[in-house]
């Protein structure tokens, strides 16, 4: 089975072929991080025009060098939603044109079902299973009891994990997006300024990032103001802390009481360093589950990801039709 994968839910133009659902034969991702820069964040009229001038060299490419012809795949697999409206539809309406002239099945895809199923481009997947999404716009553990099965036991009240760090980054006058300077300032620094951790109500799997966010930023103008001066390595390194302690936790907890065979790492945040040795540091004292943990290019946006969801989907015999609508707003379960 050859499933072509297409995302367009924010600033990367991606698509990629996957065989079987497991085997990547390409995987491109034109990103748009520079045309974003400046203006901090992600800016949704910039990201369609981007979408609109990169999508078709970027779907060539990865049937290039994946050296399969239309003709040979067995279905197109789109991100239809969650993600900005006018970047969905990019991929929406590149995913359709192209099934309809080729005549092939289409599949939809919910972006996050693509970030967990990065893993299985790496590890099979046993159920049942446990993940931790962290990423821009989403922190949520998702148990899984089947593939395509989708169980959110828990998920932020307020801020994503990834979007605490690039306001935090922000406020520490580093380039957006902020995830990974933080990371590489957070294994310079010390961990020397006390910052809440929000464990939530006694047994809930539920995050909370804002009063973090806002502990930071109220520390560092409470400090401009007295003329004191705070180690931004020493920052870092202590919201890191912060965010981890929480992060794991709450996943080890969680990985116990549904007594999983595997827990699975997805997302963004996923890249982050501290994050990963501390979750392999005690999931290592958990004997007898599995954890995954897919490498940098997986986590962040690609489409390959969109490719091993999909074809999961197509197997199940779940299609889409012609009347395939972006949906910002998609939910997961
Ligand atoms: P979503 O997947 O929820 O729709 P998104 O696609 O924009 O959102 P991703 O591309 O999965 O999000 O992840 C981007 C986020 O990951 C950003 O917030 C970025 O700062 C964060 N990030 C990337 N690398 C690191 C890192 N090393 N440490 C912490 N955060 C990181
Ligand atoms: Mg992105
Ligand atoms: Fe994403």
């Amino acid at each position: 089975i050859y499933v072509l994968g297409i995302e367009t839910s924010c600033d990367e133009t991606a698509a990629a072929v996957v065989k079987n659902g497991t085997e990547i034969l390409s995987n491109i991702v034109a990103s748009q991080m520079e045309s974003h820069k400046r203006f901090g964040g992600v800016v949704p009229e910039i990201a369609s025009r981007h979408h609109v001038e990169q999508i078709t060299f970027v779907i060539e490419e990865a049937m290039n060098q994946a050296g399969v012809s239309f003709q040979q795949l067995s279905a197109i697999a789109v991100t239809q939603g969650p993600g900005l409206v006018g970047a969905l539809l990019i991929g929406v309406n590149a995913a359709k044109a192209l099934a309809f002239a080729y005549g092939l099945p289409l599949v939809a895809v919910h972006h996050i079902a693509g970030h967990i199923y990065a893993n299985r481009l790496v590890a099979d997947m046993k159920f049942p299973l446990l993940s931790l999404v962290v990423s821009g716009g989403h922190t949520e553990l998702v148990y899984m009891e089947e593939h395509g099965k989708f169980q959110v036991i828990g998920e932020t009240r307020d801020d994503a994990a990834g979007e605490a760090y690039d306001k935090v980054a922000r406020a520490l006058n580093l380039p957006y997006p902020g995830g990974p300077h933080i990371d590489r300032l957070a294994h310079e620094g010390k961990v020397t300024i006390d910052l809440p951790r929000a464990w939530l109500e006694e047994g809930s799997y539920d995050f909370s990032f804002s009063g973090l966010k806002s502990a930071v930023l109220n520390t560092l103008h409470n400090a401009k103001q007295r003329g004191e001066h705070i180690d931004p390595k020493d920052m870092a390194a202590s919201f890191q802390a912060s965010v981890i302690d929480v992060l794991v936790t709450k996943t080890v907890n969680a990985a116990k009481e549904y007594n999983v065979r595997q827990v699975l790492l997805a997302g963004g945040v996923a890249a982050n360093r501290g994050l990963r040795a501390e979750l392999e540091r005690k999931m290592a004292e958990l004997n007898g589950i599995e954890l995954v943990i897919p490498p940098l290019s997986l986590c962040t946006d690609n489409a390959a990801m969109i490719a091993a969801a999909g074809t999961v989907l197509f197997e199940q015999g779940k299609r889409a039709d012609m009347a395939l609508n972006a949906d910002p707003s998609l939910e997961l379960a």
